[in-house]
């Protein structure tokens, strides 16, 4: 993982370089299977996932999804670790 700051690896990451369905990526009822999973195989080519998701883990942001997690799984990956 790099040192890189928030600002820049934002830069870089592919769901802002990308087009996808943003909503993809904070999933509610309407939002469908496929969407997610397109959402999610974006991020596991993103060259910024590592710092994505330890943002996410770091302000324990509990909605959508963020370094290709789910938010069941961050909250899982939390719980562990407290
Ligand atoms: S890992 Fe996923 S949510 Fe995070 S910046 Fe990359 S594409 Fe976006």
């Amino acid at each position: 993982m790099t040192s890189l700051t928030p600002e820049r690896w934002v830069r870089q990451a592919l769901c802002v370089t990308r087009p996808i369905n943003p909503d993809a990526f904070h999933p509610g009822k309407r939002t469908r299977r496929s969407e997610v999973a397109a959402a999610l195989a974006l991020c596991a080519q993103c060259p910024v996932r590592g710092q994505c998701l330890q943002n996410a883990l770091d302000h324990e942001d509990p909605w959508g999804i963020w370094g290709g997690t789910t938010e069941e799984q961050r909250a899982v990956m939390l719980r562990n670790a407290a």
